[in-house]
């Protein structure tokens, strides 16, 4: 595998045949920052019912190999919550525990996909350590799927994602979560990250900039395309950095040229959560440009949002193929909800439908029924609500659940280069 497709980057259109390190992840050229995207050589949603889990799209995957514990996203019509809704053609994108639905992926995140993709990314006996970092799911979602394959990988997550980081099944040893301590949040996790994997014997993961993490997250629309028979015309999610919406959106591409799914694209509603809402401010003044908050005050602000994962500073918004261009090009539309409106939401699904949400999804949720209300959304059109986690609960009913406490202190996000050595001097004794 690895020929199948190639790069391109979205500003100079520089092409890349058949990159020779793990992940390249910009064009190198000196431009404004841009993302690279996968050309695949088939044109028509390639479909390998044998391979497990999402690997079935694997030859819309940018990998050089799969992985064999995979799980899937689960496409499947809503009736009691679009009967609520006045929907006749809602239809729901579950990625989480739910096994009565067909979905397995125990991390209860939608970024098991994205893990998965990245991982099978990966040249087979690299062991340098993939560095992550994380607001909270995509961190769980990695500890999950690197434990269960034995791929070395380090963790990085602010202090207030501590309570999500646990697993199933047993951690491998060279599996390791980093904590920033010191008030530290999503942002100072991704600079504290980045620092680590210039460091000898780590590599980045590369957040949105990585081909893997969009288009194995992406996989949700081919899984509704197949489920549907065509793209939905409408598409919520809740984003924190929007890299879901992109995903979706160049997944949408792909499908539309492919010519069997419908001459459109879905549009994108993106939510967000009240009272930090830069995507939505910035693209309700049809801005480009994200509003400048002073950090301090954007973290006050975070800490007062429904769902920590939600709280990107510095989210893939400007830059070429990122938010911005998705909403442009989709027609797109943002909003904010309130945690109560949240909560209320996710209340509403475990009654109707019988699956408790994580606090994103919960958003998600509220955003499209505030879009009902609104009437952005036609009766008959079809709606593809992306849940992008849940069935957390159940685990914990079930006992399968176990905490992960953090290999790594880092003391604040400001610590100097010896500091942040000497931190991690305890991770490479016990590697050696
Ligand atoms: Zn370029």
């Amino acid at each position: 595998m690895g020929s199948h497709y190639r790069l391109t980057c979205l500003h100079c259109g520089k092409l890349f045949d058949d990159p020779q390190e793990p992940f390249l992840l910009g064009c190198g050229e000196n431009h404004p920052p841009a993302l690279l995207r996968a050309l695949y050589a088939e044109q028509r949603l390639p479909v390998d019912a044998q391979e497990p889990g999402l690997f079935r799209y694997r030859r819309w995957l940018p990998i050089r190999q799969t992985w064999p514990a995979a799980g899937n996203p689960v496409v499947f019509q809503s009736r009691a919550l679009a009967a609520h809704l006045k929907l006749d053609a809602l239809f729901l994108a579950f990625s989480g525990f739910w096994p009565e639905r067909g979905a397995a992926l125990e991390s209860c995140s939608f970024k098991e996909l994205e893990a998965l993709s990245v991982g099978a990314r990966l040249p087979q006996g690299e062991r340098r350590t993939l560095v992550v970092s994380s607001a909270g799911n995509t961190g769980r979602a990695f500890l999950q799927a690197f434990s269960r394959q034995g791929q070395p990988a380090l963790v990085v997550v602010p202090e207030n994602a501590l309570p999500h980081m646990w697993i199933t099944g047993d951690r491998h040893p060279e599996v390791r979560l980093a904590v920033v301590r010191g008030g530290g949040d999503y942002s100072d996790a991704i600079q504290v990250g980045n620092r680590i994997a210039s460091l000898p014997g780590f590599f980045p993961e590369g957040g949105a900039r990585n081909v893997a993490r969009r288009d194995g997250m992406g996989t949700v629309m081919l899984a509704a395309a197949e489920a549907l028979g065509e793209s939905p015309r409408h598409y919520f999610q809740a984003v924190g950095s929007g890299t879901g919406g992109i995903a979706s959106w160049e997944m949408s591409l792909r499908l539309r040229q492919d010519g069997r799914f419908g001459d459109w694209l879905p549009r994108l509603h993106l939510v967000q959560s009240e009272p930090f809402a830069i995507m939505r401010d910035a693209w309700d003044r049809g801005a480009r440009e994200l509003p400048a908050v002073e950090e301090q005050e954007a973290k006050r602000r975070i800490a007062r949002i429904h769902s920590p994962v939600l709280s990107n500073r510095h989210p893939p918004y400007a830059l070429d193929g990122g938010v911005f261009d998705a909403l442009q090009d989709s027609a797109g539309k943002t909003y904010a909800v309130s945690c109560e409106e949240a909560g209320q939401a996710g209340r509403l699904f475990e009654s109707l439908e019988g699956c408790d949400l994580d606090a994103a999804a919960e958003v998600a949720l509220a955003g499209l029924i505030r879009a009902v209300a609104q009437g952005q959304v036609g009766r008959a059109e079809s709606v593809l609500l992306n849940l992008t986690g849940g069935g957390a609960r159940r685990l914990i009913r079930e006992r399968r659940r176990t905490r992960v406490h953090p290999d790594v202190e880092i003391a604040g996000p400001g610590i100097g280069e010896g500091q942040l050595a000497e931190s991690l001097n305890l991770l490479q004794g016990v590697r050696s």
